[in-house]
């Protein structure tokens, strides 16, 4: 049996097509069913349904032996036991920095301001202020970033960014790109090694599909 870890919404929609290039289909839809097990048309194929962030965890461990994550959850969870080897090219957007319109972030940086920084990828934020020798106070959210300046929680946000249409309407602008964001294949490196004969059709399926 293969166990395929993905998240409802745009990583379960835009893996469809990528499942249906090897001879994969689920045989419900995670938006309408509540069932956490979706049974595909392959017999020893089904896909779980988790949280975005949790991808990793149950790859990690077995729970899964193979699953699709973006690039912001696979930075934040780290690499043990996970094998990345392809990216799939989908779920594209931006890790951002942005701040209030009326905050002037570049003379912040420049007077060595200390900046407080709200945002769900603490460690993406903590390496990237790190590197650009910038002192951060870091503070953890879970959602909802945009508020934090607004109300005075931050400086500054570090969010996902694709259209900006969020950023706008909360009177917000983006002012550095820390990474580009895709999402990638994740596969349990004892599985890959167990299961291989199963697993690296997938795989290779995939690479091909996705060009
Ligand atoms: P939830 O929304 O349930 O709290 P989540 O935000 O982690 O969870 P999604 O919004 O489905 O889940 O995001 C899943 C992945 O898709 C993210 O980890 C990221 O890689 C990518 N992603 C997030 N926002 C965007 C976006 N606006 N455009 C494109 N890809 C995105
Ligand atoms: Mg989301």
């Amino acid at each position: 049996m293969i166990t395929i870890a993905l998240s409802k919404g745009r990583i379960f929609d835009e893996t469809v097509p990528l499942l249906k290039a090897a001879g994969i289909v689920t045989r419900e839809n995670p938006e309408t069913s509540r069932k956490l097990i979706l049974e595909t048309n392959r017999r020893n194929v089904r896909v779980i349904i988790v949280r975005a962030t949790d991808v990793p965890t149950y790859v990690q461990f077995g729970g899964a032996d193979i699953g699709v994550a973006g690039k912001d959850v696979l930075d934040e969870h780290g690499g043990d036991g996970l094998y990345t080897p392809l990216d799939l090219k989908i779920a594209k957007c931006r890790m951002m920095v942005a701040v209030r319109k009326d905050f002037d972030y570049a003379s912040a940086v420049r007077q060595g301001a200390r900046l407080k920084i709200a945002t769900k990828y603490v460690q993406t934020a903590r390496e990237h202020f790190a590197n650009k020798g910038v002192h951060v106070d870091l503070i953890k959210l879970y959602g909802s970033m945009e508020l934090a300046p607004l109300v005075g929680l931050a400086d500054a946000i570090v969010d996902l960014v694709s259209t900006g249409g969020t950023l706008k309407a909360n009177g917000l602008v983006a002012v550095e790109e820390i990474v580009q964001i895709s999402s990638r294949l994740v596969v349990n490196q004892a599985a890959l090694k167990l299961k291989r004969a199963q697993l690296q059709p997938l795989i290779d399926t995939f690479t091909r599909a996705v060009g």
